[in-house]
């Protein structure tokens, strides 16, 4: 096979390739540490071809011992036949079917097309789609520089709404950690919805003040996993929320003690991830924090929110009951700081639930954006009455 076929010049490519071998074999760049519950991206971009390629995409190793903090998670290698996806050149990623899945190799049929392409495990998110994102909020926020993760990537704030008739202050944080591309693309969709010209959008700008932090961990988007503090240093940014070691981190809470020492009161914090647990569970779910982790009423208010965005979206049913006390987190340190529900969304990397029949359904960017505007909507409708 002709290797150029195989792009490793594409901005996000990681990639080993031998195309000596037949079929060609494709396995991630990356630390073996990272590979067994960790999904950092597999991505190449793909050359004009005329007829179908077959592929071997491996994740290795082979047995992966999970370890660490979610030593139940298995080997994601098992959910490798639901989770490739090819961008036809447009942008748009689309699952491949018919992925045949031996162990810990996947084999694949990539259809002819156009040069362009990308292969992907997963969706993945560049630092093009970070532009884009803000070039979105330019349209009508207010974007901030807020500070500087330690290999030279900028960290941004993006707050709308008016501050004189807002009732309070919503907060949106996404991208603490690599290849979870879910959140990037959600926080545009909100953006998108929210500086939209229909009087929708302009009674949700009037009633709230919107606070974004799109990518905390902004070197490893821009950089690649080698930049990611967790593949370089074992830090973890989202167990820095109170030794705060690290600059993004202390960036993003200094932004916000400043931001909301005035104006609209904080009323609500999610920051957005995606998660893993194993084939038969989709891995999403909102955190509700276990009894004497915050403060009852708050955890009351974490699991009535958890059942209003369920009831109202293409999600998940599953709540994540979550003690957070020796994980120094986002979610937990808002909620202890400011005395508001703080959560961890997750969103599945494999497959989604659809409300209406419960039938399990492929990821895609289009579910994701459709999860954002309903995000936006649920926090709107759940706290437009509430007194708390
Ligand atoms: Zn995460």
């Amino acid at each position: 096979m002709d290797e150029r076929i195989f792009q490793l010049d594409v901005p996000g490519a990681c990639a080993r390739i031998d195309a000596e071998c037949d079929p060609p074999r494709l396995e991630p760049d990356g630390p073996a540490t990272m590979t067994g519950n960790h999904w950092y991206a597999f991505m190449v971009g793909i050359g004009e071809t005329v007829g179908p390629i077959e592929l071997a995409l491996c994740w290795p190793p082979a047995a992966h011992q999970v370890g660490g903090e979610y030593a139940g998670n298995h080997p994601f290698a098992e959910v490798l036949d639901r989770i490739i996806f090819l961008d036809h050149g447009d942008g748009h990623w689309q699952r491949l079917e018919h992925v045949e899945r031996h162990e810990d190799v996947a084999h694949i049929l990539v259809p002819p097309g156009p040069a362009g392409r990308r292969l992907a495990v997963g969706m993945p998110v560049t630092g093009a789609d970070l532009d884009d994102l803000l070039a979105i909020a330019r349209g009508g926020a207010h974007v901030e520089h807020i500070g500087t993760a330690p290999e030279g990537s900028p960290i941004h704030a993006i707050s709308l709404g008016d501050a004189a008739t807002a009732r309070g202050s919503l907060v949106i944080s996404a991208y603490q950690h690599f290849s979870e591309w879910a959140g990037i693309r959600m926080v545009a969709a909100m953006l998108r919805y929210l500086l939209g010209e229909d009087q929708e959008a302009e009674a949700l700008r009037r009633r709230w003040r919107w606070i974004f932090y799109p990518c905390i961990n902004a070197d490893a988007l821009y950089l690649g996993w080698q930049a990611d503090p967790q593949a370089d240093k074992g830090i973890n940014l989202n167990r820095d929320w109170g030794p705060f070691v690290q600059p993004q981190t202390r960036a993003v809470r200094d932004h916000m003690l400043s931001t909301l020492a005035s104006g609209p009161p904080l009323r609500h914090l999610l920051d957005l991830h995606m998660g893993w647990h194993s084939r038969d569970t989709c891995g999403a779910g909102l955190t509700v924090f276990e009894p004497g982790a915050a403060e009852a009423h708050l955890i009351d208010t974490q699991a009535a929110f958890a059942r209003h965005l369920y009831d109202r979206a293409d999600y998940t049913d599953f709540i994540w009951h979550h003690g957070g006390v020796d994980r120094p987190n986002f979610a937990g340190w808002a909620t202890g700081t400011f005395h508001v529900p703080g959560q961890t969304l997750e969103v599945s990397r494999h497959r989604w639930r659809r409300r209406a029949d419960n039938a399990w359904l492929p990821p895609s960017p289009e579910l994701e954006r459709r999860l954002g505007r309903a995000v936006v909507e649920c926090l709107d409708t759940f706290h437009q009455d509430r007194k708390d």
